[in-house]
């Protein structure tokens, strides 16, 4: 059985792709028929599982280690997705972090951190997939960013920081290569049921779900669909946008 779907034959790379929404979303694009690289930073044996998972909708799937911060760990990255694929259609940067503190009490090294990888990251994966994009006149960047970037958060000034810089890249990147039929947009998840949000206290995830009209947190697969739509040849006349994925908890 060969795979169906609106993406047959595409090439993704989903940074941070071992779990939660990054591994959502690399599932959805396998099942929509893209072959998929997924890179992770440290734990090789979930995103190993992770690939077998995909494999089995009839894809190929391979894994990357790669620290996003790091412009050589990303360039071989690139090498090895393009001498087994050929060129990247989709890439999705979905890896990030958070360091939460209120900014008094905020290091120097809490902010880096969270802006290298959030931010900094994107930046230089975009760049390095960008050129093959454009010369073959096709590409889709998905940016993960967050509503945090949008309406803030207390304790999450890094974060936020980083996340609202990754919607204007968007806009700036958008409007750099929409003549060449390439997209840039960013998807804007709410709270999400995942690692990141699996260490805040009861009280916290109870006062946040209290602020989500639908409410609940999303299931990476429901961040994952908006994704894979943008990626597809059906969102062709989309560019520069923002799509939050929240439960109705910004409206604007
Ligand atoms: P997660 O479960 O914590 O997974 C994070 C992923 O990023 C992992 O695959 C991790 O790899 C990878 N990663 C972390 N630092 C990296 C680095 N320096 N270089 C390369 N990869 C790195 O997070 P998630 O909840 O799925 O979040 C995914 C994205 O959605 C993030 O950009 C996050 O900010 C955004 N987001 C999440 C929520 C939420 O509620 N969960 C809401 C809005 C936006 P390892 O496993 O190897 O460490």
């Amino acid at each position: 059985m060969t795979a169906e779907g609106s993406l047959v034959g595409r090439m993704a790379v989903v940074t941070g792709g071992s779990r939660g929404i990054g591994r959502a979303i690399a599932l959805e694009l396998a099942r929509q028929g893209a072959h998929v690289l997924i890179t992770y930073r440290t734990n090789s044996a979930l995103a190993e599982a992770a690939a077998n998972e995909i494999r089995q909708l009839h894809v190929d799937c391979t894994t990357s280690e790669m620290d996003v911060r790091d412009d050589n760990s990303i360039r071989r990255m690139f090498e090895a997705a393009r001498a087994r694929h050929g060129e990247i259609d989709v890439l999705v940067n979905n890896a990030g972090v958070t360091v939460d503190g209120l900014l008094l009490r905020m290091s120097r090294d809490d902010w880096d951190t969270v802006v290298e990888t959030n931010l900094t990251g994107t930046f230089l994966a975009t760049r390095l997939a960008l050129r093959g994009m454009v010369r073959q006149r096709r590409g889709r960047i998905i940016n993960i960013t967050s509503v945090v970037g949008q309406i803030g958060n207390a304790g999450q000034a890094n974060y936020a920081a980083a996340k609202a810089g990754i919607i204007g890249f968007t806009h700036a990147v958008a409007r750099e290569v929409a003549s060449r039929n390439v997209t840039v947009n960013a998807v804007a998840p709410g709270f999400v049921d995942t690692d990141m949000t699996s260490g805040l206290s009861d009280d916290v995830k109870e006062s946040i779900r209290q602020q989500i009209p639908m409410g609940r947190y999303a299931e990476p697969a429901e961040v994952a669909a908006v994704v894979a739509f943008l990626a597809s040849d059906e969102a062709s006349y989309i560019t520069g946008q923002t799509f939050d994925v929240d439960g109705g908890l910004v409206m604007q």
